[in-house]
């Protein structure tokens, strides 16, 4: 099969058996491969499903601009998406995220605007900043700007609720018992639990939050409240964005560092996967799902983005020291020099 372009080959991922995973729990523990996307993220759906819903309503016109705050996956799928349909790209960035992704979005072409990384609650978070320069720049801009705005723009969830969402209930023949993710926009994990709980109420839907996020307090106690840190990317959220509202969650975890960096490094010594620290998150969740729910059942999560993206943080032996966390010996002896 031949795909159209760039555009066409965003989605229809693998869903792949993670073999550890479901050894450990007597459940098929699947995670669907979104790191295979052309942007190497998840992202690229949302990226996609915005920009087409901008087009849509008329919002963003030829040769106009697309402005967003972002961790650095959407920029990447935005920038991409953007230069075949003849779109520039305007990226606010916090800077502690790694270099990896900062310079694939000038590859992609995108403008970059580092910005340091402070609470959503300050005016000058990369948020905040990255909506008042659209403002600006629709005012200046010859064909406009608009604001991508991917944590309340609910075209990002619908990208899910109408592609992955679907694509794991007939991947799995509908044989799916619970589903889990981590939440950085909540897209993702709104998206595809609406669309599950849609066609089978009875599929569980998990939430795996890094300590610093203040969403596992929210699901559990009803409130907002954020203790540790984490160094995951991409994820981690303190409030409950436009996305999140009214998503069928049904339980919980707090997944430390501890738990989720061993089982990257774990899924590329023994699976081959090279995935981030996210994904980390997500497979240690659906394992403690799995755990609660007992063997015998299908849980899926995500792969949300490629390794690579990380190598000087959470693939770096002298970064994962200066958090305390343990370094695995294979890993030190990567970064020996061969004589
Ligand atoms: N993992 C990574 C690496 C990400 O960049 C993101 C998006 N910020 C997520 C997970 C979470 O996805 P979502 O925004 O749909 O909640």
């Amino acid at each position: 099969m031949i795909r159209n372009g760039l555009v066409e080959s965003i989605g229809n991922t693998p869903l792949i058996r993670l073999k550890r995973a479901s050894e450990e729990t007597g459940c098929e523990i699947l995670g669907k491969a979104e790191f295979l996307n052309p942007g190497q993220s998840v992202k690229d759906r949302a990226a996609l499903g915005i920009i087409r819903d901008a087009v849509a309503r008329g919002e963003l016109r030829p040769g106009g601009v697309i402005v967003e705050g972002t961790a650095g996956n959407t920029g990447i799928g935005l920038a991409l998406v953007a230069a075949p349909l003849g779109f520039r790209t305007v990226i606010v960035i916090p800077d502690t995220q790694s270099q990896e992704k900062k310079d694939m979005l000038k590859l992609a072409g995108a403008t970059l605007v580092e910005v340091p990384a402070v609470g959503y609650a300050n005016p000058n978070n990369y948020v905040k900043v990255s909506g008042r320069l659209a403002e600006a720049l629709a005012k200046t801009e010859p064909n406009g700007a608009i604001w991508a705005n991917q944590f309340d723009n609910v075209a990002n969830r619908q990208a899910h609720i109408d592609t992955t969402g679907p694509e794991i209930w007939e991947q799995t023949g509908g044989k799916l018992d619970g589903f889990i993710c981590a939440v950085g926009t909540g897209g993702t994990l709104a998206g595809i639990a609406i669309a599950l709980k849609e066609r089978n109420p009875k599929i569980q839907i998990g939430l795996a939050d890094p300590p610093g996020a203040a969403l596992y307090s929210y699901y559990t106690t009803g409130e907002l409240k954020a203790e540790g840190s984490s160094i995951t990317e991409g994820i981690g959220q303190g409030r409950i964005t436009a996305n999140l509202e009214g998503a069928p969650i049904d339980t919980a975890f707090l997944i430390p560092d501890e738990e989720s960096v061993p089982v990257v490094f774990d899924l590329l010594q023994h699976e081959g996967l090279c995935l981030g620290g996210s994904s980390g998150v997500n497979v240690a969740g659906a394992v403690r799902l799995a755990k609660e729910m007992g063997p015998g059942h299908t849980i899926v999560t995500i792969l949300c983005d490629y390794g690579t993206r990380y190598q000087s943080k959470l693939f770096n032996p002298e970064f994962l020291r200066s958090k305390h966390l343990p370094v695995p010996e294979w890993l030190e002896r990567t970064a020996e020099v061969p004589n």
